[in-house]
Formats: C-alpha cells, sequence, structure tokens
C-alpha cells in the first residue's frame, strides 16, 4: 500500500521527456524512466484504498497496489516477479499502454492519480539491468505441438505461456521480423525495438521457433503489408500441429473513398510508418514514401494518425496539419460521471507537443492535384445532430497538401486470412470466439482458436497481451484436459 500518508505528502511527478527540439531529431526514446527516489515516493503515493480500481482498469489485471507497496520498499526483484506474474511483457506496457488503470485510480478522484504507468516502466527497467529476466524453459515437455500465427503482442503472449507450460510452439510471421505492429506500426521513438528482440532471445530459449517471411493462407489483399517469400496452406498447419493459435491482428485499413484518392502522395498511414521502421532498423527501402520539405495533412485523430505527425516532424516536414472527424472533446473529464472509466477527453500525445495543427469536425471532400499527384485537400466542416452527421453550410475549405495520410482506422482482420481457416466471422468481420466459458477463445474450425485483434478487432497492446495469455490457457486445456496456466 505504500506509506500510509504518502498521498498526502508527495506530489504526482511524471517521468522527463527530451525537449521537443532535440527529440524530434532522432528516432530513438526520448523518455527518462524515474529515479530510485522518484519511484520510492512515486510508490508510496498508492494509499490502500480497500478495492484497487485500477486492478480491474488495467485488462491484465496487474496487481498494481502490490507491486507499488514493492517498489516503495526497494524490494525491486518482487515487484518485477508480481508484475510478471500477469504481464508477460510490461517494458511493452510501460512504455505504450494509455493507462486505463490510472483513470481509475482511486486518488485520481481528488487528486493526480498514481503515476502507475511509471513505476510499471521503472520495474521493468530495473529487472533487464540487473539480469533478473531470464529463459524460463519448461521442465516437462508434452509432446504436443501448437502453432501461433501472427507474431504480435496475442501471438508472443500466447507462444511464451505455451511454451512455458511444455509445448513445442512455432510462431509463423508474414513479416521479415517479429513483433506484429510493435515492430511495424509503433514508430522507434515511442519504443525501440531491442525490447522485442531481447523477449525473442528470451523465447528462443524457452523453446519456441520463429518462422518469418511466412504467409498462412494464400490470397492476401494489396493494400496491407505483406512481405512473405513463402507460403503455408492452413491445412497443412492442421495437420502438423495439436492445437492453431491465429493471431493476425487487425490490418484491413478503412479507406477514403473521396474524388482524387487514387492521386500520388495518399497513402494508408501503415503504407508510411513501416518504412521509417525498417530504414531506422538498417534495411534500405526503394522509393521511401519521406514528408521532408512537404506539405501534410494526416486525416485520422488517433494513435497511427498522432504516428504520422511524430515521424513527419522527423522527416522534416513544413507543415503537418491533422484532422479528425468526431467534434473536440473536452479538455477535462467529468470525473463523477465517468471515474473509474476511461474518459474521452482531449488527448495530447508527445508527437503532437512537437508541432501540428489539429482540426475536429472536418470532413475531407476531395482531393485534388496535377499530374497525377495530390495538391490540395478540399474539406467542410460537419456538425453532429441527433447522432448523425451534417455538413455546415458555406463552410468548405481547402489546404495545401503534398502528403496526406489515411489514419482512419482498422475495419476487420484481413478477411481472406479467416477465409483460408474457414472459420465463423461475427458481425465486424473478427474471428467468432467468446471469452468466456467452456469454449473460450475456440473458434468454429476444431482446434483453431483466435485472440487479439484477430478476434476482438482494433484494440491495444494490452488487450492483446491479456488474449494472448488467456488463450494460451484454453489451448493448454485442450490439449491437456487441465492448465494451471492463469486466466
Ligand atoms: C500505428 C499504430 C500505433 C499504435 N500505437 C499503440 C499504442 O501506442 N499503444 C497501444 O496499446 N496500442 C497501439 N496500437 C494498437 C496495437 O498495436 C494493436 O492493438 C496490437 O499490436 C494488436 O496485437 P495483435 O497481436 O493482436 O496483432 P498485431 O500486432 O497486428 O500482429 C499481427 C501479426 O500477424 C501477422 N499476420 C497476419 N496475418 C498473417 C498470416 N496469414 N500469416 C502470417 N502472419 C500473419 C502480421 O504480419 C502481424 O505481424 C497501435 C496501432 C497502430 C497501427
Ligand atoms: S498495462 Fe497499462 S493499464 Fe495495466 S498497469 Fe500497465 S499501464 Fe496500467
Amino acid at each position: 500500500m505504500g506509506k500510509v500518508t504518502g498521498f498526502m505528502e508527495f506530489q504526482r511527478v511524471g517521468e522527463t521527456y527530451e525537449a521537443p527540439v532535440a527529440r524530434k531529431k532522432h528516432y530513438k526514446e526520448f523518455i527518462l524512466s524515474l529515479s530510485n527516489d522518484e519511484a520510492k515516493t512515486q510508490g508510496a503515493r498508492c494509499m490502500d484504498c480497500g478495492i484497487p480500481f485500477c486492478n480491474n482498469g488495467c485488462p491484465v489485471n496487474n496487481i498494481i497496489p502490490d507491486w507499488n507497496d514493492l517498489v516503495y520498499r526497494g524490494a525491486y526483484h518482487e515487484a518485477l516477479e508480481t508484475l510478471h506474474s500477469t504481464n508477460n511483457f510490461p517494458e511493452f506496457t510501460g512504455r505504450i499502454c494509455p493507462a486505463p488503470c490510472e483513470s481509475a485510480c482511486t486518488l485520481g478522484i481528488n487528486s493526480d492519480p498514481v503515476g502507475i504507468k511509471s513505476i510499471e516502466h521503472f520495474i521493468v527497467d530495473k529487472g533487464w539491468e540487473n539480469g533478473w529476466i531470464v529463459p524460463q524453459p519448461p521442465l516437462v515437455k508434452t509432446g504436443k505441438k501448437v502453432a501461433v500465427v501472427g507474431s504480435g503482442p496475442a501471438g508472443l503472449a500466447a507462444a511464451q505461456q505455451l511454451a512455458r507450460i511444455g509445448h513445442d510452439v512455432t510462431v509463423f510471421e508474414k513479416s521479415d521480423r517479429v513483433g506484429g505492429l510493435l515492430r511495424y506500426g509503433i514508430p522507434d521513438f515511442k519504443m525501440e525495438k531491442s525490447h522485442i528482440d531481447r523477449r525473442v532471445e528470451q523465447m528462443e530459449a524457452e523453446g519456441v521457433t520463429f518462422r518469418t517471411g511466412v504467409l498462412v493462407g494464400k490470397d492476401f489483399p494489396a493494400n496491407v503489408n505483406n512481405w512473405a517469400k513463402k507460403t503455408i496452406a492452413p491445412d497443412e498447419l492442421k495437420a502438423e500441429f495439436d492445437a492453431v493459435v491465429i493471431a493476425g491482428g487487425a490490418e484491413q485499413p478503412r479507406d477514403l473513398p473521396v474524388p482524387g484518392r487514387e492521386l500520388k502522395g495518399v497513402h494508408f498511414a501503415m503504407d508510411f510508418l513501416p518504412q521509417q521502421n525498417k530504414v531506422n532498423a538498417g534495411d534500405k527501402v526503394k522509393d521511401q514514401i519521406l514528408a521532408g520539405g512537404k506539405h501534410v495533412v494526416v486525416i485520422g485523430g488517433g494513435d497511427t494518425g498522432s504516428d504520422c505527425v511524430g515521424t513527419s516532424n522527423r522527416q522534416g516536414a513544413v507543415s503537418i496539419q491533422q484532422f479528425e472527424l468526431m467534434p473536440q472533446p473536452p479538455e477535462l473529464e467529468n470525473k463523477p460521471l465517468v471515474w473509474p472509466y476511461w474518459p474521452t477527453k482531449l488527448r495530447t500525445s508527445s508527437s503532437h507537443e512537437e508541432g501540428c495543427d489539429r482540426d475536429w469536425a472536418v470532413a475531407t471532400k476531395r482531393l485534388e492535384g496535377k499530374n497525377g499527384k495530390v495538391e490540395k485537400l478540399i474539406a467542410a466542416r460537419v456538425e453532429w445532430k441527433d447522432g448523425k452527421m451534417q455538413e455546415v453550410p458555406d463552410s468548405e475549405f481547402e489546404m495545401k497538401a503534398d502528403l496526406v495520410f489515411l489514419a482512419m482506422g482498422f475495419v476487420s482482420p484481413v478477411a481472406q486470412v479467416l477465409e483460408a481457416f474457414g472459420v465463423d466471422k461475427d458481425a465486424r468481420g473478427n474471428a467468432k470466439a467468446t471469452t468466456d466459458g467452456d469454449a473460450c477463445y475456440k473458434t468454429s474450425v476444431d482446434k483453431v482458436f483466435a485472440a487479439g485483434d484477430m478476434r476482438r478487432g482494433q484494440s491495444l497492446v494490452v488487450w492483446a497481451i491479456r488474449e494472448g495469455r488467456q488463450c494460451a490457457r484454453a489451448v493448454d486445456e485442450f490439449l491437456m484436459g487441465a492448465s494451471v496456466l492463469p486466466r
């Protein structure tokens, strides 16, 4: 519980960020973890509220009050063990989780919430620094073989849990490197990729085999990244493995069907972001999409759009404008109304702080250009009445645009992958499977399970880790009749 009077004595102190001018010059992480003293007083702010809503607010149910207390007492190794008991990859979430736990913190009702995410970051970094994070190979092998399709956080969490309990796990990934959107989506300045490499090493030592550059299935849409050099038919996997987990994410991007969409210079965010991550990894990218010297317009106000802003700034864009269709949310939430839930409020990311103009309730009407290349975007203001969007009369305006990034979210998993496996889809086009009951995470096809964005639709890394862990238990129960893996 930290210190009894800690929440009255200590103010919240956040992590330190390198200044925007300096950090825009590179692609490295720029957040400095808390010092030992800072972590101690931040942990001390946890006030033993009785019912730790934070633990429910966290999708992996991190046992937050316990590790807050352990950090306050300097018991870092125990804090790490507690953290790892619910989360395979706290160095990912400690960096890029939006921290719904903090919205649920009881102290947050009338004060600043405990800086839970920064404490998580501190604990796991301490673990790596001190060499406490080592492979945990199984003591006994079961002789059962499991295939995991997709190496994002859901696939990785499922694979690690299944390998540690003794199954032979092979992860199939169509990209050239492991990590899913952690690798080729989330920019390096939010999370450096060495964190993934370290976990891959650990998992290999625990017995996981990674096969990259392999697409499971056959047909794949041209507008989704696919660097596979080889394909494997789902039937082959089903024949060779005792169970298959499909964790292929929700990669089908939402398009913008307006006149001029076909012009050069109009790209999906996921055409742009992975290229820079590849270059950072030392690859050569032919005809890289570059924002340097250009007027950039980002359509879509979420995380992906914000990552386009940060990357465009680092590439030297002349101007960056981000548009969002929905109205501007309030600066502050109405706490008594929304606590302990995740509130709708204005969120300014570190990429926004580095420079960009944002505008809300704006709909793009068309894109225009010369010689097949985009030059301007024509938009109009909209308002929402009775849940319906209406254009504000005489509100049309235009804006210079040399590059337009479409970052309006993802509609579903790639349908062809689900169809190749023959699994039923839900109403939103995701793999149909429940998360509770005897058949949890099971698809309509025998011995095929689904987890992460492929099952729940576009979501968060922490939800993917939760689903990967829970799916691993379901697979283990299916293979062995019972499981000691956590629910
Ligand atoms: C640009 C961007 C930024 C984001 N930022 C954040 C953030 O800051 N914080 C946060 O919590 N969440 C963020 N998200 C969301 C988060 O990344 C996802 O919710 C999460 O990665 C989903 O994990 P997953 O394992 O289900 O799928 P993914 O990470 O999408 O991984 C799926 C993997 O499966 C592979 N695959 C798919 N089909 C096949 C096939 N047929 N054969 C072989 N391999 C296949 C894909 O290549 C991919 O590597 C962001 C998303 C994007 C796009
Ligand atoms: S994983 Fe996310 S929600 Fe859970 S404790 Fe960490 S920051 Fe909070």
